[in-house]
């Protein structure tokens, strides 16, 4: 299988060099050049580990076989809280697919346990022997749990950047005392759409990275634009279709829909990617928070990022600009008219794309208001005694209003995102608990004591550990910023 990019087909990699290099140099992502067939009769019986070796198999073709298996072993070990890795939950008439029993609370941990080994075994493949910088912008999840993925890799050094006023205290306090030497942490003065950007345009200067080169770095990303992030999240999509079948929910071949809370796209394109492997599904249901721009793509077919980013509960969905759509665009581009680039220089120039001809019939979109996410944690909370964290409540608050509005009755699995732990305040508040003037940790005992669940070890942990990071910079000042952390100084490249 090879990788090339949506922006030109003549950019061709292997899986092991898409992993490395991240992004492509054009500023295209890389996609695989085919979605392999699946047999779901051969996969219906396999554990979470099993399933995703052979998921990944089919992926990175360019990795032994034994490589794979070593990868797999070290990344879903006790790490997780639970031996079924990704458990599937009855909450009324739906399913919860809960992906965050990793050490970050957070689906992120399902690819970023693994993309660490990954990685060190592209290195090898490669025969690559200079040190590895990995890049990353993080609306608050996917930083944390590439710093656990990344810390204390020989070879490789890790920089996240995470807007500080864009992240939950949580997530900032995680962060800030991550432990590792490799590790590196900077508060950016802007939202995530402007980290992100920052780290795309460090990716595409070319003199910087002449400059790291020569003092023998090389940059990558852990993001969620990079191929070895994607196709671990396709695993559990299957998992959960044949964790249904096991528990005699539905019969194998049944369609199923997924709803998908959703940011940067990442997730739910693996889901995309499942559906076309053969996994069936129905509907796609893409839910957003008050950052509609996705509800409206999916609506109108215009994609429309002039507005301002609003701070919701759910910040890791907190996005204007989805990365990972310009895949969908680039596998949706059925006429091969080489659209894609076109309609990402349109964003870039104008700040919005409409695209002509693409079907977008497989999805179906809607958001959830700040109020109605509070409304479900409460709801569900009653109705079902199961608690929901921010994220997972737009997903459940959307999957009802499709629901609602069509009629379907298809069986619907819910995509559980983040522990309710991880964004206690909001959480809280919406069952009936008064914050007063409790701080975090206060609040999350009482969320425990009410719930009568255990507050997951490594946020108790969290109360204890030192900052280590205080780093803070200007969107402008990325470059000068990584410059001093490599020790690579000098006037600006
Ligand atoms: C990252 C994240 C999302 C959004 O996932 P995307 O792949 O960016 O669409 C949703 N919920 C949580 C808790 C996240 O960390």
């Amino acid at each position: 299988m090879k990788y090339i990019s949506t922006r030109n087909n003549n950019i061709s990699l292997t899986s092991s060099q898409a992993i490395i290099q991240g992004i492509s140099k054009d500023g295209g992502l890389f996609v695989p050049d085919q979605l392999p067939q699946i047999s779901l009769e051969d996969l219906k019986d396999l554990d979470y580990k099993k399933l995703t070796f052979e998921i990944l198999s089919v992926f990175l073709t360019d990795f032994e076989d034994n490589d794979l298996k070593e990868c797999i072993e070290n990344a879903y070990d006790n790490k997780f809280d639970t031996e079924a890795i990704a458990p599937l939950v009855k909450v009324g008439e739906d399913y919860c697919l809960e992906l965050y029993h990793g050490s970050t609370l957070a689906f992120k941990d399902m690819a970023l346990s693994l993309l660490p080994h990954l990685f060190k075994k592209a290195l090898k493949i490669n025969n690559i022997d200079e040190e590895v910088v990995i890049l990353t912008a993080t609306s608050g999840d996917t930083g944390k749990a590439a710093l656990e993925g990344f810390a204390n890799i020989d070879g490789i050094k890790i920089i996240v950047f995470f807007p500080e006023e864009g992240v939950s205290k949580i997530q900032k306090l995680q962060m800030k005392t991550q432990e590792g030497a490799n590790t590196f942490v900077v508060g950016i003065n802007g939202n995530f759409d402007d980290a992100q950007n920052g780290v795309k345009k460090i990716f595409n200067d070319e003199i910087f990275i002449k400059r790291l080169d020569k003092n023998n770095y090389i940059l990558s990303s852990a993001n969620s634009i990079n191929i070895g992030r994607l196709v671990p999240q396709v695993v559990y999509y299957f998992h959960s279709y044949f964790e249904l079948v096991r528990n005699n929910q539905i019969n194998l071949g049944d369609s199923i829909n997924f709803t998908v809370p959703t940011g940067n796209f990442g997730n739910i394109l693996a889901a995309y990617y499942a559906k076309k492997m053969g996994l069936p599904i129905n509907k796609l249901i893409c839910a957003s928070n008050e950052n509609k721009v996705l509800t409206e793509f999916f609506d109108t077919g215009i994609y429309d990022r002039r507005r301002e980013l609003k701070l919701t509960s759910s910040p890791s969905m907190d996005i204007l600009i989805s990365s990972n759509l310009e895949r969908l665009l680039y596998h949706l581009d059925e006429s091969h008219e080489d659209l894609t680039p076109i309609y990402m220089e349109d964003l870039s120039k104008n700040g919005f794309y409409k695209v002509i001809k693409e079907n977008l019939s497989e999805f179906y979109a809607a958001f959830a208001t700040e109020d109605e996410v509070s409304e479900t944690i409460k709801r569900v909370y009653e109705k079902y005694d199961y608690l929901l964290d921010t994220h997972t409540a737009v997903a459940y608050n959307v999957c009802k209003k499709y629901q609602k509005e069509t009629n379907d009755k298809t069986k619907t699995v819910i995509v559980s995102t983040a522990s309710p732990y991880k964004f206690a305040s909001t959480v809280a508040s919406s069952i009936g608990i008064d914050l007063k003037n409790m701080d975090e940790f206060e609040v999350i005992d009482e969320i425990s004591k009410k719930v009568n669940s255990d507050i997951p070890k490594s946020i108790k942990d969290l109360k204890t550990k030192e900052i280590v990071h205080e780093n803070n910079c200007n969107k402008e000042d990325m470059r000068e910023i990584i410059k001093d952390f490599l020790g690579v100084g000098g006037s600006s490249a």
